[in-house]
């Protein structure tokens, strides 16, 4: 394989930049560009070491720098491999690049470090999907859930099922090929046995998929509410920022605005909508629909009403949209004189939901968050060994297994011989085997490693 190399760090000016090469040519190439302070030959230095000198061009010195050696096959690609760590200038980092380009390196693609690590084996597809995922996080929750996929607890438990499976297909082999040792009530109260077992393990699995999309996708919480009620008030009392525009001026916000926050660290996905209300002009309704239609995808609905004025039409249409969902209604200005009431009837099905609060003078927040955790067992999320599978690719081959263990399991029913059961099976083992790699093809290989940034 060529040898490869990248900036590794992010573009723009920082203390320090990465250069980093991987493959077989890796010290070669550093030879011709770095010169150490005391140099020595690449036997002579052992991996994991770092080497303090400069980088030249062939006449001057471009960077003063430190270079860490990682021998095959011992690295993150599991290549001979060496990391420049140079100024953080963009053009100290560049002409560095550029140099090891001239001397024999070639331009790595997005991902290709890791893809390196995943083709030499040392981790699996699901780690080095991990590995975006950690990159890509936006709380530390979703972190954690990505450095124990890396850490390959998801690819052990995998592979549990998988040997489990395999336990079954040796088993119907014997079977077959050596009829005389075959013992059947044993061998097919073993096979369904080992069928129920595998399909438990992989539907707690599939469950946790539920919990690892608000993870990873936060709980998709839509704010709705007339106009004036306070919506963009509420938004940025959470928020502690003026993102949303804050007007007495009705339906002026027309569009919708989103924004993250994190509650026990998980990310809620804010999304504040248009004043909802039997609008007169058109792109005030072309606003109700989108929030009509927002309302229906979310997994939270906010429904907040100006508690300080009279129960209106409005309102009543803002709480039917939110009566079939998960919903929390909120009082606001409670700072005024409250004209709504917790009691009222009309808020009879929202029992416990309901929240006096005044987005304004920020009373009522933390009873906000409360409900939202409880509501959403975001402290029962936290438990930390549990194994949680935050990707959608993954939920999907899950599916799919699970799938061809219940064709399996009705060929065993129907009386069907085994050796057909043998060929569900393979499809199991091979949907287990696309979320490990090994049974991947190139082409989702590929198209999961141009997700990486550059240099990793
Ligand atoms: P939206 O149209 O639903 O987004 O409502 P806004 O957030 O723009 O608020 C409308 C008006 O109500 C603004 O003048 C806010 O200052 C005011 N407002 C919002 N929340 C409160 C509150 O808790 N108490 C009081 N007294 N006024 C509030």
């Amino acid at each position: 394989m060529s040898t490869i190399a990248s900036i590794s760090t992010a573009p723009g000016i920082g203390g320090i930049g990465i250069i980093r090469m991987s493959g077989k040519n890796t010290f070669n190439v550093l030879d011709k560009i770095f010169k150490a302070k005391s140099p020595k030959s690449i036997e002579e230095i052992p991996g994991y070491t770092i080497k303090y000198g400069h980088i030249f061009d062939g006449e001057k010195i471009i960077d003063e720098v430190l270079v860490s050696y990682f021998k095959a096959p011992k690295s993150y690609t599991t290549e001979d491999m060496c990391e420049i760590n140079s100024h953080g200038g963009t053009v100290i980092m560049r002409k560095i690049l550029e140099l090891c380009l001239k001397n024999g390196a070639e331009l790595a693609e997005p991902g290709e470090f890791t893809k390196r690590a995943f083709l030499g084996g040392r981790i699996d597809l699901s780690q080095a999907e991990s590995i975006i995922d950690i990159i890509n996080a936006k709380s530390e929750r979703e972190a954690k859930e990505g450095i124990k996929q890396l850490e390959g607890f998801l690819s052990e438990k995998i592979n549990e099922i998988k040997n489990n499976l395999l336990e079954i297909m040796t088993n119907i082999e014997v079977s077959i090929d050596y009829p005389e040792y075959d013992t059947p009530e044993v061998t097919n109260n073993d096979i369904l046995r080992n069928i129920e077992e595998s399909r438990k393990k992989l539907e707690d699995l599939k469950k946790s998929f539920d919990n690892g999309k608000l993870i990873k996708q936060g709980i998709k919480t839509v704010i709705i509410g007339k106009p004036n009620a306070g919506k963009s008030s509420l938004l940025n009392a959470i928020l502690k920022e003026d993102r949303a525009i804050v007007t007495e001026i009705e339906g002026t916000t027309r569009d919708t605005i989103e924004e993250f926050v994190n509650i026990n660290g998980i990310p809620l996905n804010l999304i504040d909508t248009a004043g909802i209300r039997n609008a007169k002009d058109e792109v005030e309704r072309i606003g109700i629909e989108k929030s009509k239609k927002l309302a229906e995808d979310a997994d939270l609905i906010i429904a907040i009403l100006d508690s300080s004025k009279e129960l209106s039409e409005e309102d009543i249409e803002i709480l039917e949209i939110a009566k079939n969902k998960k919903s929390i209604v909120i009082l606001n200005k409670v700072d005024l004189e409250q004209k709504i009431k917790p009691e009222n009837p009309k808020l009879e099905i929202f029992n416990k939901n309901i929240i006096n609060l005044s987005a304004k003078n920020k009373i009522g927040l933390e009873s906000l968050f409360e409900k939202i955790t409880t509501m959403f067992n975001l402290d029962e999320i936290n438990i930390d060994n549990d194994i949680v599978i935050t990707n959608e690719r993954h939920k999907n081959l899950i599916s799919k297994a699970i799938e061809n263990l219940d064709k399996a399991k009705n060929i065993l029913k129907d009386g069907m011989p085994v050796d057909i059961i043998a060929i569900s099976l393979k499809d199991v083992l091979s949907n287990l085997g696309a979320i490990t790699g090994e049974e991947a093809g190139e082409e989702i290989i590929n198209e999961i490693f141009a997700r990486f940034c550059l240099g990793k």
